[in-house]
């Protein structure tokens, strides 16, 4: 255990699957030197396999006991993939602009076929970075002693100078979010961005966000969007929380949606377009209060009242979805001399 420990909250109605965080991410972090394939953040498409692909299968993590669960270690060919070209030789022929080889796999990849029927179909967007758990699975199966938790934040890290690259935390984290660099031979993952956090910067994905679906702050600072959205209104939840890992990214899940259609194409009263039980096996039990709180303070507002949590999730101000500063008091992104970093300012 860590003495703070730094969340972050994804609201995924927000989220339009553009990949700015994931590129945000791969330009600063993991564009060279064997971190090629690696993808500290990613966004992935529900239903669908994701990345490393159907990592939900590939297991790690604690049984019921707190025991370690045998996990396997992803493989380029099967799970990872290699990148496609396009022919644009052909293309520059006047053929179709089409990919080399056969592609199986892709980011956005699993939008495409969504769930359920025509005009019944979903999807929505989950986005996913290292939980910088409080019970790493990681950190346990680590013959090395190599990964550590920072006391003062609780970010999760790997130490180069200890790691042997023996890939023991690749199995073991069932979120499969520890990546092996074959150059450097160490295990690598996502930092997130402790050289900005330590100026009082979100990371880079939660800085570049579009949707303005991505909270940080620390759990225990209770004036924190973070801490009323997870501790107060109980509505982010982690990501497989009977992986028993206790993950710290939170996510809001997606309100079910419009009602489905009969076959005359009428509404189907009281039906949901996205099932609960997906969501149920995606966030967990408390699935069901997350959302009768957000339909709640929705219907709130469509009654002309105010609504706290609402106004919270919109992010009318960038600036507060981030408190990060010394006591985690709000920082003030323009005194610190970085506004023009800030697009929401
Ligand atoms: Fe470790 Fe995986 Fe948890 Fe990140 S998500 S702290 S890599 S167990
Ligand atoms: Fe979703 Fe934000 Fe990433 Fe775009 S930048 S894919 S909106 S999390």
């Amino acid at each position: 255990m860590s003495e703070r420990q730094l969340a972050m909250v994804m609201d995924l109605n927000k989220c339009i699957g553009c990949q700015t965080c994931t590129v945000a991410c791969k330009t600063q972090w993991t564009n060279r030197e064997g971190r090629e394939y690696m993808y500290w953040n990613n966004v992935e498409t529900r239903p669908g396999k994701g990345y490393p692909a159907g990592w939900e299968e590939l297991g790690g993590g604690f049984d019921g006991s707190g025991a370690l669960r045998e996990g396997e270690v992803p493989s380029v060919s099967a799970q990872y993939g290699t990148p496609w070209d396009f022919d644009l030789e052909a293309a520059a022929l006047g053929g179709e602009v089409a990919a080399q080889g056969t592609p199986r796999a892709g980011p956005n990849w699993d939008e495409d076929a969504g769930g359920g029927e025509h005009p019944n179909a979903w999807f929505f967007y989950l986005p996913r970075i290292c939980n910088h758990c409080s019970n790493p699975a990681c950190l346990a199966a680590c013959p090395r002693g190599a990964i550590f938790k920072r006391p003062q934040d609780g970010v999760v890290l790997v130490d180069r100078a200890r790691c042997e690259g023996q890939r023991y935390c690749v199995a073991a984290c069932p979120y499969k979010k520890v990546y092996f660099n074959a150059k450097s031979f160490r295990s690598e993952k996502c930092i997130l961005c402790f050289p900005r956090v330590e100026q009082g910067l979100p990371p880079a994905c939660a800085q570049q966000c579009v949707g303005r679906i991505r909270w940080v702050g620390y759990l225990d600072d209770e004036a924190g969007q973070v801490h009323q959205l997870v501790r107060r209104w109980q509505v982010a939840l982690p990501l497989h929380p009977e992986y028993g890992t206790q993950p710290n990214v939170f996510y809001v899940p997606p309100l079910p949606g419009p009602p489905r259609f009969d076959a005359q194409g009428k509404p189907i009263p009281g039906s949901a377009r996205i099932p609960l039980s997906e969501l149920e096996a995606l966030f967990g039990p408390g699935v069901r209060k997350a959302l009768a709180t957000l339909e709640a303070e929705l219907a709130r507002r469509k009654a002309g009242k105010p609504s706290e949590l609402l106004d919270t999730l919109v992010a009318f101000r960038h600036a507060e979805m981030f408190r990060l500063g010394a006591g985690s008091g709000l920082v003030p992104l323009g005194r610190r001399g970085v506004k023009s970093l800030d697009p929401g300012r």
